[in-house]
């Protein structure tokens, strides 16, 4: 059976990066502190090979020295036939993607850089378990939508925003340490995938890998946030770990490589 990272391995490179000048189509509140934000553009028929959770860059509001700001989104949904991308923001208090959605409106101009995948499914496993803060609800959603009936769903998460699924156990909590999924009592091999503030992914990580004794290879843990440090920051600290990854001979499309510049692992 192939390991997640074999298979992005294998499959991982079909998205060639992206940079395309699209247009906001919609804009609409999806929940409390969730906002649903609609791209559209030819440029999208560039994105052939979409997978759940890819993840993209957004080219907001250039700072002082005149360079756009990138902060991080997930494409929720994609539509092929009318090249239309959907994405969800989770509100919080401040920052650049906040004031861009209190000013844009249906009919602005946008740029998207980059999508990378953030989730590909093990070769034959049955169970997920799905874990993340309201910044990887619509990653989890969109995972949650791409798997068949044939498969068993854990999401532990801070909202009940996802799609439906005939066999998923839905806890609105992120307390991994005092739950333990039943896939995970019953030994079978289960694929997990955690995505929050770097500090929580650090803690949850260590508990999956060690109590529930999920296999590393099963596992992706990845920083969304870091508390007290902008999207600008995080990048400008990842970029330098890629750098060396590179230099090292890594493949900068394996999501487990993200998962130890990000965690610092
Ligand atoms: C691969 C990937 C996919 C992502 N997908 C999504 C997505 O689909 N939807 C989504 O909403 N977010 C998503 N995120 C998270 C998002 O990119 C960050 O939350 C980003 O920092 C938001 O930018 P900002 O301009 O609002 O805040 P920034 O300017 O980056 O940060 C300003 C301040 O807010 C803090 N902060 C940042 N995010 C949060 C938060 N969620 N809660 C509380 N404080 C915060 C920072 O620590 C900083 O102090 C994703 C991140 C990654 C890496």
């Amino acid at each position: 059976m192939e390991s997640i990272r074999a298979g992005i391995t294998a499959r991982g490179r079909a998205n060639e990066p992206l940079s395309l000048r699209l247009t906001v189509a919609e804009m609409r509140p999806l929940a409390p502190g969730f906002t649903r934000v609609v791209l559209e553009g030819a440029g999208l028929a560039q994105y052939r090979a979409p997978r759940p959770a890819d993840a993209f860059k957004l080219e907001l509001s250039a700072d002082d020295t005149g360079r756009p700001l990138l902060r991080a989104f997930t494409v929720r949904e994609f539509d092929a036939a009318t090249r239309r991308l959907t994405f969800d923001i989770a509100h919080h208090e401040r920052g650049v993607a906040v004031n861009w959605l209190a000013t844009v409106s249906p009919g602005d101009a946008v740029t998207l850089a980059g999508m990378r995948p953030e989730w590909v499914a093990a070769d034959g496993v049955r169970d997920h378990v799905l874990i993340g803060d309201d910044t990887a609800v619509p990653a989890i959603a969109a995972i949650i939508d791409s798997l068949g009936p044939e498969h068993r769903v854990w999401a532990y998460v801070p909202t009940d925003l996802l799609p439906r699924h005939p066999n998923l156990e839905l806890r609105l909590r992120t307390d991994v340490e005092t739950h333990t999924p039943e896939a995970i009592s019953a030994r079978r091999r289960t694929q997990v995938w955690v995505a929050a503030e770097a500090a929580a992914v650090r803690r949850v990580r260590a508990h999956v890998l060690g109590a529930w004794g999920v296999a590393r290879a099963d596992l992706l843990a990845r920083a969304y946030w870091k508390r007290g440090l902008t999207n600008t920051d995080t990048d400008a600290a990842s970029l330098l770990g890629y750098r060396e990854a590179v230099l090292a001979g890594g493949d900068i499309h394996d999501p487990a490589l993200a998962e130890r510049i990000d965690l610092g692992l």
